[in-house]
């Protein structure tokens, strides 16, 4: 069983800075049995980190409008009840599933700070300018943000698939990025620069390995990736092949529509 105490430790072994922001992705089941659970360990990660950040994204707002802009990976008119079952955005909305039971309990927690993007929203405790920073029209600025202060992507029995930061090195290298569409109260709000697949973003992993603390806590590897170097290795990476860090899946629409843009189909 996973202590508080272990828990400490194993966050101070990764030899960061404190003044140092983080953006964390985690599986809690990884850990095996955390004694006091997900609140267990977000109170460790804020009793060594003072500056936390997580994804608290939304994805039951979306809304697949009829008609749209031209290559944006969707298809138009396709989702009438999907559109049904959608959800007017609002901050009190929890996080999806996918973003896993930390991130819900960070943006339950009184000090949280959330943003208010309709589908990519932010939660931080200890991270009120990073929250802030993000806008409708720069939905990663918290992510530049953190990069800007040397942050760190702590990764808890996660790998990079589910490592948000990689999509601001993306948008770094000039890829393209889609429009969707979110329900909200002030109607129906058009959300540019919304990131592309994430499958194929493991392929990263040796190539940032310089720039990776590593701790192994029981069943789990806790990673820490310096985020300025994690940005820098997108880009050489894409400069060097357009196409870099885009996943296998013959029928995924935005890699496709990636690899169209760059001349490769
Ligand atoms: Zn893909």
């Amino acid at each position: 069983m996973v202590t508080f105490r272990d828990l400490v430790r194993a966050f101070r072994q990764l030899d960061i800075n404190s003044s140092q922001p983080v953006i964390v992705h985690a599986s809690l089941s990884s850990l095996g049995e955390v004694i006091g659970g997900a609140r267990t360990l977000l109170g460790a990660l804020l009793s060594v980190f003072p500056s936390v950040v997580m994804p608290t994204f939304t994805y039951k707002t979306m809304i697949t409008p009829e008609v749209g802009p031209p290559d944006n990976a969707i298809n138009y008119g396709s989702a009438k009840d999907a559109n049904r079952m959608a959800e007017f955005f609002q901050p009190q909305m929890p996080a999806d599933r996918l973003m896993g039971i930390l991130a819900e309990t960070l943006r339950q927690n009184n000090q949280a700070v959330r943003s208010s993007h309709p589908i990519l929203s932010f939660a931080g405790i200890g991270a009120e300018d990073i929250v802030q920073s993000q806008s409708i029209e720069n939905p990663l600025a918290p992510i530049q943000a953190l990069v800007e202060t040397n942050g760190w992507a702590i990764l808890i029995g996660v790998d990079h698939t589910v490592n948000t930061s990689i999509h601001w090195g993306e948008r770094m290298s000039g890829r393209m990025a889609f429009t969707r569409w979110a329900l909200t109260r002030r109607g129906i709000v058009e959300c540019p620069g919304f990131p592309g697949c994430s499958n194929g973003f493991q392929a990263i992993a040796p190539h940032v390995e310089k720039a990776t603390h590593r701790v192994q806590l029981v069943t789990a590897e806790i990673k820490a990736v310096f985020l300025p170097a994690l940005i820098e290795t997108v880009q050489g990476l894409i400069a060097e092949d357009p196409t870099a860090l885009l996943c296998d899946r013959q029928d995924c629409d935005r890699c496709g529509e990636v690899r169209a843009t760059v001349g490769e189909r």
